[in-house]
């Protein structure tokens, strides 16, 4: 039936003069999306709208798919487009609409006619009677209601003559690429691909970059975060994950402070290390999965030391979430399965019995001093012999 998909964009509508931009972007983004799906697809803009027109066979269940996970799309209408015809000719064709998408009619309705064409023969008042009725006289058994109807059947006469019924919702956000660009420290748990898409919905671009501690670590467990940046990717577009060989500088910092506060005196290098790259890349901010309490690293007084080495704005959209809402979010995104996998992660391996929950700044750098011999040199060597992975959607 369907051969058309019109979409409808909500929060990019307001941005007055700078419209444009978003639309190009929102385009530009449809066509990335539907790059590697089956079929051949046009994606045009047209007066304040944006089409997607399919020729010839195409897969319409993974068509709605990829379209679902383009920032920027409210909604998805699938759409019948006519030729201009007169209003009996389109009476006819609504009946058949309405016959083929709807085996069940034991609904009600109403028609919900647009005239942009003031040429049109009626107006959208006659359209709308005229629409009702043939479809009241073709299936008996609907009902009008104009208030809460079950189906509501849009008629819009333009150049062309457009039918559609469904809005099926897309994700929302704005499309990637209006909002700069940031990096994600991407761990192989739950939170961070959550947190990573979560910017990312909001039009930022992401890079990611990983800390690796092998033979602590396994390939399986590296693998495992490739695998999740391909899941965040079929969303955010081709992600260049850093992979940093961390070992060295863990067992540096394991040797020379005291182990309660390996984990935050950790974390402080992770933040330093993924700054740099950041820097480098062009990026305005950091992205991290950390949600206030959640572990020890996590309580406010954690996250002030943390903090305390960075000076791009790092960006925690869980901050305020409980685990069950950023759960919920990684499944809908299908990460969570991955996340669960039970493989080993470098915070883990060191990790102190009990790690201080109140670090003191002070204290941390007095301590942070034991290093000085030797750590820049490490974290320029982890610097230098990164690995590079491109990760790219399906
Ligand atoms: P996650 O579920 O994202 O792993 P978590 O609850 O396990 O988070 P932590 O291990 O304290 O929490 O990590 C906090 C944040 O630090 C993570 O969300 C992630 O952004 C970053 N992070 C932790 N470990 C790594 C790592 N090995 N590589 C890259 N980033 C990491
Ligand atoms: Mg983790």
């Amino acid at each position: 039936m369907f051969s058309s998909f019109m979409i409808k964009y909500a929060e990019i509508g307001v941005k007055g003069k700078n419209r444009y931009i978003f639309e190009d972007a929102l385009v530009h983004q449809i066509k990335l999306g539907l790059k590697n799906c089956p079929g051949t697809f046009k994606v045009t803009k047209t007066q304040g709208r944006i089409f997607v027109d399919t020729e010839g066979e195409f897969d319409y269940d993974e068509t709605i798919a990829r379209l679902k996970r383009v920032f920027g799309v409210w909604g998805i209408c699938p759409m019948v487009r006519l030729e201009d015809m007169d209003p009996d000719s389109l009476c006819e064709e609504a009946v058949k609409y309405f016959g083929a998408v709807y085996p069940d009619r034991n609904k009600t309705f109403k028609v919900n006619a647009r005239r942009s064409r003031k040429s049109y023969s009626i107006d959208s008042m006659e359209l709308n009677a005229k629409v009702g009725e043939a479809l009241l006289k073709a299936y008996p058994e609907l009902k009008v209601d104009v208030h809460n109807p079950e189906i509501a059947l849009t008629v819009e006469v333009r150049e062309q003559i457009f039918l559609y019924s469904e809005i099926i919702p897309g994700p929302g956000g704005l499309p990637i690429g209006t909002n700069g660009k940031a990096m994600l420290l991407l761990s192989g748990g739950i939170d961070s691909p959550v947190a990573g898409w979560m910017i990312a919905k909001r039009g930022v671009k992401i890079d990611a970059v990983y800390f690796h501690a092998p033979p602590y670590t396994s390939e399986r467990a590296k693998q495992k975060v490739v695998d999740l940046a391909k899941y965040v990717s079929r969303y955010t577009g081709p992600i260049n994950l850093h992979v940093i060989n961390f070992t060295d500088i863990q067992l540096y910092i394991y040797e020379q402070c005291p182990h309660d506060e390996l984990t935050i005196i950790m974390r402080r290098y992770m933040m330093r290390i993924a700054e740099t790259i950041a820097k480098e890349n062009e990026c305005q901010g950091l992205i991290t999965g950390e949600s206030i309490g959640q572990v020890a690293s996590q309580t406010t007084h954690s996250l002030l030391v943390t903090n305390d080495v960075c000076e791009l704005p790092v960006f925690r959209p869980l901050i305020g979430f409980d685990k069950e809402d950023i759960v919920t979010i990684s499944k809908k995104i299908d990460t969570y399965e991955t996340s669960v996998l039970p493989y080993e992660d470098c915070c883990t391996i060191f990790v102190a019995k009990h790690p201080v929950t109140k670090p003191l700044l002070s204290a941390i750098k007095r301590h942070e001093e034991s290093l000085s011999e030797k750590i820049d040199e490490m974290v320029k060597t982890a610097l230098d012999t990164r690995e590079i992975i491109e990760v790219m959607p399906d």
